[in-house]
């Protein structure tokens, strides 16, 4: 896939023989998670350019010298820059969603990317003749439109995927970035009913890519509390990675509210090693312990390769532990007295 994606950008391959490929990694994805017995999957963003950029790729007003992001290694992701308006998305999340479900037999969770994440697209110094209010506006229309498409096409769940909240308090610690963050996707997710909201999710994480994060060194305190400002139902927290997960199941309990369903991180993508079902478990019975069993979930604490090219994981790896995330809490969910 990844050498098919470089040989399109270098004119050996056609659109049709990319899409082919594309097509191909999704119904490969979606059989084999189907097979680890997950009530729910994804298509596993096998077809993105990446979980970030998905919606604007191949847009004719970007310019690739938009804002970096460092990660701990020292390697730099670089978002593009919006150079004119009006802004549209090119493929919204519900076209992916359209591909996994000519392949899926259960239901699909759908990942989008936040507002606050393309907000910043926009650049410090403006654009001539577009504002960034009219931007933002643009901004927020398109991904209110993308998420009720997903809902509407029966998405099991529709994850925005928010790995710049935790990153903007390292940018700004004063934590207005974070708070003008979470303002933006509040306007999106307001546009939607309480029944509608308990089908939207999001995820936190410190970024994952080619073994390194971008804000693991953020104290979670930091953002968990306004994190739970969003308005929105279901929480995807990474967690297997924290090297003190009892605090943050503390700071969890004293800050989610009731309505919220809590999606604790049991696999950590970043680390090699393969969990076995047993820590799984746990990891879910530790969970257990601060939040009520009706309102724990279990998720993976992030992708595997959200830029796409990122192959520090083998897929057989990414799988393995897939199984084994699926099998402790399956095993945990037994010992809770809920199956
Ligand atoms: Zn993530």
């Amino acid at each position: 896939m990844i050498e098919g994606v470089q040989g399109f950008q270098a004119g050996r391959i056609s659109q049709p023989e990319l899409s082919a490929l594309y097509d191909a990694a999704v119904q490969d994805t979606i059989r084999r998670l189907e097979a680890t017995g997950s009530p729910v999957i994804t298509d596993g963003e096998q077809a993105k350019h990446s979980f970030a950029t998905y919606s604007i790729y191949g847009l004719e007003t970007l310019s690739p010298d938009g804002v970096p992001i460092s990660f701990a290694d020292g390697h730099i992701r670089k978002l593009p820059r919006l150079t004119a308006g009006p802004f549209r998305y090119k493929t919204p999340a519900d076209v992916y969603l359209d591909m996994a479900q000519r392949y899926a037999h259960v239901p699909l969770k759908q990942a989008v990317v936040s507002a606050s994440a393309l907000s910043l697209l926009y650049p410090q110094g403006g654009i001539r003749g577009y504002s960034r209010e009219q931007y933002l506006e643009a901004l927020i229309a398109e991904q209110e439109g993308e998420i009720r498409r997903c809902l509407e096409k029966g998405a099991h769940v529709v994850q925005m995927d928010f790995t710049e909240g935790r990153l903007s308090i390292k940018l700004d610690p004063t934590r207005r970035l974070l708070h003008s963050f979470i303002d933006l996707n509040n306007l999106v997710l307001e546009r939607f009913s309480g029944e509608e909201r308990r089908r939207i999710g999001v995820h936190t994480c410190p970024g994952a890519d080619r073994h390194s994060t971008h804000s693991a060194d953020v104290d979670y305190a930091d953002l968990l509390p306004s994190l739970f400002d969003l308005k929105a139902t279901n929480f995807y927290v990474q967690l297997a990675s924290e090297p003190d997960r009892k605090r943050v199941l503390k700071m969890i309990r004293e800050h989610a509210k009731n309505v919220h369903r809590i999606f604790v991180g049991v696999i950590d993508p970043l680390n090699p090693r393969v969990e076995t079902p047993e820590e799984v478990r746990d990891r879910v019975l530790e969970a257990a312990e601060y939040i009520r069993p009706d309102r724990l979930g279990t998720t993976d604490d992030c992708g595997f390769a959200p830029f796409s090219d990122d192959t520090s994981r083998t897929r057989e790896t990414a799988f393995d532990k897939i199984r084994a995330r699926v099998a402790g809490t399956a095993l945990a969910s037994t010992m809770l007295g809920l199956e």
